[in-house]
């Protein structure tokens, strides 16, 4: 038997489809939405769509954004000779809210994968490889340490190795598997300082 009306089953539906959500959250979330004023629940939804029109992926290190470049690949504070290699922007983040790093990144959207079918040319390595043929001292590869972050690390690594240009790994002190986002500042920065030449 149906509780829930249409409307308010096709909401649950939709928002328990997102990462992390459970049925039980999407429930509350629904309930919260439909007693919101109006005006805020279109608020909500213009975000959502505004977001999805205007961001794209930075024109040098791929992740989102709305400009052409990134306030990051935009800034001359930043070392642009200097490279860290992420998974994804939520790796990026982590990596940012030390305020430690003064380099730039390179996001790949993804790690390779031979199990799920993913492979070099489903990330953004090609767009990497680009930007090399400009002033790069050394590329920091920080992918997960899980089995598909190994994969992509040593990947990258022989990729690189030919130019000349220095190729690091960070520390495996972050624990196996451990996305980087979840990570503490403290064990980042010593994953960081405590890279070794690939
Ligand atoms: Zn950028």
């Amino acid at each position: 038997m149906e509780y829930f009306s249409n409307q308010i089953g096709t909401l649950i539906e939709r928002l328990s489809s997102l990462p992390g959500i459970g049925r039980k959250s999407a429930q509350r979330l629904a309930f919260h939405i439909v007693n919101m004023p109006e005006d805020q629940v279109e608020a909500l939804a213009r975000s959502m769509t505004d977001a999805k029109k205007n961001i794209h992926y930075c024109r040098e290190c791929q992740t989102l954004t709305d400009g052409d470049l990134c306030p990051i690949c935009a800034s001359p504070h930043r070392d642009h000779s200097l490279i860290m290699v992420v998974e994804n922007p939520r790796d990026l983040a982590a990596y940012e809210k030390t305020g430690k790093f003064e380099g730039v990144y390179h996001v790949l959207h993804g790690a390779i994968s031979p199990m799920l079918g993913i492979g070099p040319a489903d990330i953004r390595l090609k767009e990497l490889m680009t930007r090399l043929a400009g002033d790069v001292r050394e590329v920091i590869v920080a992918t997960n340490s899980s089995l598909e972050g190994e994969t992509t690390a040593m990947y990258i690594s022989k990729l690189i190795k030919p130019t000349g240009i220095k190729v690091t790994r960070i520390a495996s002190g972050v624990p196996v598997g451990g996305d980087l986002e979840n990570i503490d500042e403290v064990t980042l920065l010593r994953a960081l300082e405590g890279r070794t030449e690939l």
